[in-house]
């Protein structure tokens, strides 16, 4: 059965979003007690190591987070700053955009983005990481459980008259595509916010 055909032959199976879910999610181990990254680099490459398993793990249509080659949306989750050492060769290590909100510390020479931090301590999501666990060679990590800023893919050049392709393809993964971060994410953002400004109790 072929759905969601359109008269052109394209369907929305046709849609790549990621290498790591194209061929379906592959569900983490809730017993993975965390590994090693590794930059792309074929020699001198930097490695990150996470104690513990990852969280929130999503696929992202937005322009700032890497993503390999080809593929329409990057990969990433978020895991506590004090369990993320760099533990080979961090002096290949540059922040990207030093302005931006999460500064994301890419390797200077395959251009990977190895993990972002924010240092800003007033943020929403102050004292966590984003990485990319494609970057391990071991499985268990968090799954990703939805696709987050999807309508942001037009911003790198994506037709807008597949959109609708791109959302089918997305929840038919299980990857429920939302404009925003997911609800819990967006929530948690609001409750900070209204803590900060004395609305809600701390
Ligand atoms: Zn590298
Ligand atoms: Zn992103």
């Amino acid at each position: 059965m072929v759905l969601h055909q359109h008269a052109d032959g394209r369907s929305a199976s046709d849609i790549h979003i990621h290498p790591a879910v194209d061929g379906g999610v592959k569900p983490g181990r809730s017993d993975f007690a965390g590994g090693t990254l590794h930059c792309h680099c074929a020699q001198d490459r930097v490695e990150v190591t996470i104690s513990g398993n990852t969280a929130h793990n999503h696929v992202c249509g937005c322009t700032k987070c890497w993503k390999p080659s080809g593929a329409t949306f990057s990969m990433i989750a978020v895991v506590p700053r004090d369990h993320v050492r760099v533990t080979a060769h961090a002096e290949k290590l540059q922040v990207v955009d030093p302005a931006a909100a999460i500064q994301r510390h890419a390797c200077t020479g395959c251009g990977v983005h190895m993990f972002g931090r924010i240092e800003n301590t007033a943020h929403p999501f102050y004292g966590l990481d984003f990485v990319h666990t494609e970057l391990s060679d071991q499985d268990g990590w968090s799954a990703p459980e939805f696709a987050a800023f999807v309508s942001s893919i037009i911003e790198s050049g994506f037709p807008p008259d597949r959109m609708k392709d791109v959302r089918v393809r997305l929840h038919d993964l299980g990857l429920e595509p939302y404009d925003c971060l997911s609800p819990p994410l967006m929530d948690l953002i609001a409750s900070h916010t209204a803590k900060s400004r004395g609305v809600l109790a701390a």
